[in-house]
């Protein structure tokens, strides 16, 4: 299926690695421009590098910065000469208990996984609806169905952002412009963060790595972790032409593990 959005530009932030990155790939894949963003400048370049590779047509432009900051922002936006499409992404914030995290920890997580999407639809859907196309995708996480007790972080403050977007995408000045803002929320992917949460909950209980890594993707109904391949293609679908009448919904990738009917 051609996507039909060859040619766009698109701001992928959070990318040099994991689920950012594989949404970058399948992006660049179909023709897309992008600006991917990440802290770690080499890691950063590796993937651009990479992504250049996938697909000489496009251009490919590394922005290296916090894009939960105003700095790393106003940077990554600068990058591009208009933002098309764009996905939103950054770190997760870490386990824990609710007892041991004060104002500060609210609020880095608040900002990375609440304000700065806002931030940024705010500094480009209405460039999108005056240009009549727009595609906006925030990586959220399957806690916002199901969440998970130990990342009460997360939990709270992507809950923050899917409520947000379900009033903004049903604007009419957005929606009727062909603008579309979509969420996409990961079950357990094989990534990074994954083994990052999984090595914590390890720590927690005493119980080897392998064996609560093992344990979990046997306690999924596909017997697997997702791949970065599979969630970016979900993601450029969602960006593509094709996807124009479905916004303001929060599409679940976890093989099958939310166990309800809806
Ligand atoms: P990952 O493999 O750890 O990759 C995270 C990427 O984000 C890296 O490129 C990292 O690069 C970049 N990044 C982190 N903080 C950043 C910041 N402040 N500014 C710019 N770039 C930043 O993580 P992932 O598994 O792809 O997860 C992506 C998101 O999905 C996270 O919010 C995660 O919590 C959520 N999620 C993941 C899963 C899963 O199973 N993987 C499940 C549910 C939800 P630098 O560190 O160099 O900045």
């Amino acid at each position: 299926m051609d996507l039909g959005i060859a040619g766009r530009w698109a701001l992928v932030c959070a990318a040099s690695k994991g689920l950012g990155k594989g949404c970058a790939q399948a992006l660049v894949r179909e023709g897309v421009n992008v600006v991917i963003t990440a802290r770690g400048r080499e890691a950063l370049e590796a993937a651009a590098a990479e992504l250049g590779a996938l697909n000489p047509q496009v251009q490919v432009r590394a922005v290296a910065g916090d894009i939960t900051t105003a700095e790393g922002r106003a940077a990554a936006l600068a990058a591009a000469p208009q933002v098309d499409i764009l996905v939103n992404n950054a770190g997760g914030p870490p386990a824990g208990d609710f007892r041991d995290w004060d104002r500060e920890a609210w609020i880095r997580a608040l900002d990375a996984n609440m304000l700065t999407p806002i931030e940024l639809m705010k500094a480009t859907v209405d460039g999108m609806a005056a240009r009549g196309f727009g595609r906006v995708v925030n990586i959220t996480s399957g806690a916002v169905k199901a969440p998970l007790e130990t990342l009460g972080l997360s939990n709270g403050a992507r809950t923050g952002l899917t409520g947000f977007v379900a009033g903004l995408a049903r604007q009419p000045r957005l929606a009727g412009r062909n603008v579309t803002i979509n969420n996409l929320l990961p079950g357990p992917f094989e990534t990074d963060r994954l083994r990052v949460t999984t090595a914590a909950a390890a720590q927690r209980s005493g119980e080897s790595f392998d064996a609560i890594w093992d344990r979990r993707r046997q306690a999924n109904p596909s017997q697997r972790y997702g791949t970065a391949a599979e969630f970016g293609a979900a993601c450029a679908f969602l960006c593509s032409v094709h996807a124009g009448y479905m916004t303001g919904q929060n599409v679940l990738l976890d093989g099958g593990a939310f166990p309800g009917t809806f």
